[in-house]
């Protein structure tokens, strides 16, 4: 038997994200700048190529795969991959397929994803403002992903939105959106804004809306019952009481997850982030393409997690933004 992936502070690594491209079809203001220049085709993995390596990393004991991106719906030919991953989820060694998705195409691909297995999926979405989106999203149409996300519930998916909560952008809208989730059985997660690419003038350190806050908001209003739940990531959870609702918080700032992180990332060029918050990356393409054999493979696998670093140094609390890392989160698949 192959022995599993155990990071040196002991983390077993049980999932992974795959960001299947850098493009996408939004520029939203916190992740791209509005002149994107993204990456030439020659350099993206194949198809063919992310299917070996994210059949390595199962074959090592990840039991979760999340696509992401980029936004991973406008990769050609994508759902030729979600098809193959659906035999990892047939024999059992996969336990979950899925993505995170800005919306747009889900009313295209919502259920041909449904049959090849995906059960849950997150929508990010920031605002319920049609004018508001806009200006967020630069590129979106708040109109098309809600029918998107209504396609993915008639498909019989479940629906998490993410929210990336924003100072003097969406404070006003917390109940908004907590009702609007809870008339349609939707579970909520609120992100922090995290200080990833150089972006110019939109600072994140102005945006920041601390989610200490954000909670204190909702402790005003509702009962919160903090759940034991955790699913090795960043998310904590509560349930408030009168709705039944779950929320989540993604507090990358405020609180320290690193602890329980049992994640590696992988980009649409082979590298492997052992660390959303670090620079440090393993390249798998170069042994991926030197031999058909998994073995090279597999060992690049291992030296990298044995590299994974104790955790990120994101820090705002000197007024400033400290672990800055220059690159973008659609280049890491957030
Ligand atoms: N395009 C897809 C989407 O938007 O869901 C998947 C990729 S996107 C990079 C993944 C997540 O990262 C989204 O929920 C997005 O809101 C979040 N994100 C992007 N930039 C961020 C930032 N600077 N801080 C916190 N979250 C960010
Ligand atoms: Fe695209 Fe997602 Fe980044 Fe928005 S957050 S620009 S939808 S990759």
């Amino acid at each position: 038997m192959t022995a599993p992936l155990i990071d040196p502070f002991a983390r077993p690594i049980s999932y992974l994200r795959v960001s299947v491209t850098d493009r996408c079809d939004f520029r939203c203001v916190y992740c791209m700048a509005e002149n994107m220049t993204f990456l030439p085709k020659k350099e993206l993995l194949t198809l063919e190529e992310l299917d070996r390596l994210s059949t390595a990393f199962i074959q090592l004991g990840v039991q979760k795969l999340r696509i992401t991106g980029g936004e991973p719906l406008v990769r050609k030919g994508i759902m030729t991959y979600f098809e193959s991953m659906a035999r990892h989820l047939q024999s059992g060694q996969l336990k979950e397929l899925t993505l995170t998705t800005n919306g747009s195409q889900l009313r295209r691909f919502a259920r041909d994803l449904a049959e090849c297995g995906v059960r849950r999926i997150n929508v990010s979405l920031d605002t319920l403002d049609d004018k508001k989106f806009a200006d967020i999203t630069r590129w979106g149409k708040l109109p098309q992903v809600l029918d998107g996300i209504a396609a993915a519930q008639e498909a019989g998916m479940r629906v998490k939105i993410n929210a990336v909560a924003l100072k003097g952008f969406n404070e006003d809208e917390l109940f908004t959106l907590q009702e609007w989730c809870a008339a349609q059985d939707m579970d909520l997660t609120f992100i922090e804004v995290m200080p990833m690419g150089d972006l110019g003038n939109e600072d994140r350190l102005d945006q920041y809306w601390a989610l200490s806050d954000l909670r204190a908001r909702l402790a005003k209003q509702f009962t919160l019952v903090d759940l034991a739940e955790r699913t090795g990531g960043p998310a904590r959870y509560v349930r408030l009481e009168e709705t039944g609702q779950k929320i989540g918080f993604i507090t990358p700032l405020t609180h320290n997850f690193c602890e329980s992180c049992n994640r590696v990332r992988l980009t649409c060029t082979g590298e492997l982030y052992m660390c959303l918050g670090q620079e440090d990356m393993a390249d798998l393409r170069a042994p991926l393409r030197a031999s058909a054999e998994p073995s090279l493979l597999e060992e690049a696998i291992r030296a990298a997690i044995a590299r994974k670093p104790k955790g990120h140094d994101f820090d705002y609390s000197r007024q400033r933004v400290d672990g800055q890392v220059s690159r973008h989160m659609s280049h890491t698949g957030g």
